[in-house]
């Protein structure tokens, strides 16, 4: 039957600033806050949220399978809702939800999105820091950092990151994490321009670097700004770097109904039609606040559908 998972890495940045809410109320001086790693405060993306718009970006590109697309409730007529058969693409890899039969919990599974590197403006122009956490989800090994020093390929006077000072160390050995970040086709503008930090800083610079903009409600009834509805909201900045896992699973070792999945026959198919939500990504965007102009993210590897995917995490589950 063959080997039971394989894991994909993917990496991808922010082309605009990315909000993706809690759906909750306000949190200290912003309206609509983003999502965050409840231990290291971190922003990220669920991974609920990545299978939500892989799954409608997907199924965009197949262009046959509309009401598999979302959420897979059938309307007061009954009609609609995921068709859960085993050769949709769609519900095969993403999972559906139809109660007649059981449902299924689908052939990709997503992580959350991480931030990788993130950009900070500094006196010397921009760099991307990352941190211990960060590089151990590429890396197995890399060393935890110092709290009060930041760490780069040349040490220097101190250097402001935001509105932390902080004195500039050169990387000891096993410090760099540039090599560590070699099979990820991160730009050649970021990958020089790197800096390490240690996890405390790590959240507290990420936190106090964040885009916070205003905005207004339109009522879409009468086009004008509603009264009282100026609201704040906060968002990763454009040029994020994210990392995240998908999981493809052996379609052999599962059934949809009482038969086989015939929508894709083996492991590489399912990633095949995960990626193709990629190019979709790039255009349409992930979260709220799409109308404004944000949400674009860019997928850095493995690269498109036609090329090879030399980045791939690699890692498989034996059966
Ligand atoms: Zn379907």
């Amino acid at each position: 039957m063959g080997e039971s998972f394989k894991t994909h890495r993917i990496t991808g940045m922010a082309v605009d600033p990315i909000h993706v809410g809690t759906g909750g109320g306000r949190l200290g001086r912003v309206d609509q806050s983003i999502v965050r790693d409840p231990v290291t405060r971190v922003p990220k993306i669920p991974g609920s949220s990545l299978a939500g718009v892989y799954r409608a970006y997907a199924a965009m590109a197949k262009d046959k399978y509309p009401d598999c697309a979302g959420q897979g409730q059938p309307d007061k007529q009954g009609k609609g809702g995921h068709c859960g058969k085993p050769d949709c693409p769609i519900c095969t890899v993403f999972g559906f939800a139809r109660s007649t039969g059981g449902g299924f919990a689908g052939l990709a599974a997503f992580s959350d999105a991480q931030v990788l590197l993130f950009p900070v403006a500094t006196r010397e122009g921009p760099v991307w820091i990352t941190c211990p956490g960060a590089v151990r989800l590429v890396a197995g090994n890399y060393p935890d950092l110092e709290d009060d020093v930041i760490l780069r390929s040349q040490a220097g006077s101190a250097l402001n990151f935001g509105w932390v000072l902080l004195q500039v160390k050169q990387y000891a050995n096993g410090q760099d994490p540039g090599p560590l970040l070699n099979k990820l086709e991160i730009p050649e503008y970021i990958r020089q321009r790197l800096a390490a930090v240690s996890d405390k800083l790590f959240s507290h610079i990420v936190n106090s670097n964040l885009e916070v903009r205003t905005s207004v409600s339109i009522n879409p009834e009468t086009g004008a700004a509603e009264e009282r509805a100026l609201f704040t909201y906060e968002a990763l900045p454009r040029s994020t770097v994210l990392l995240w896992e998908v999981i493809s699973k052996n379609p052999a070792h599962f059934k949809v109904g009482n038969g086989a999945v015939e929508a894709v026959n083996e492991m590489t198919k399912v990633f095949e039609v995960v990626k193709e939500a990629h190019p979709y990504l790039e255009c349409l965007g992930i979260g709220g606040m799409g109308t404004r102009g944000m949400g674009r993210l860019r997928v850095l590897s493995p690269k498109g559908p036609s090329e090879p995917s030399a980045a791939d995490g690699g890692k498989t589950g034996g059966a």
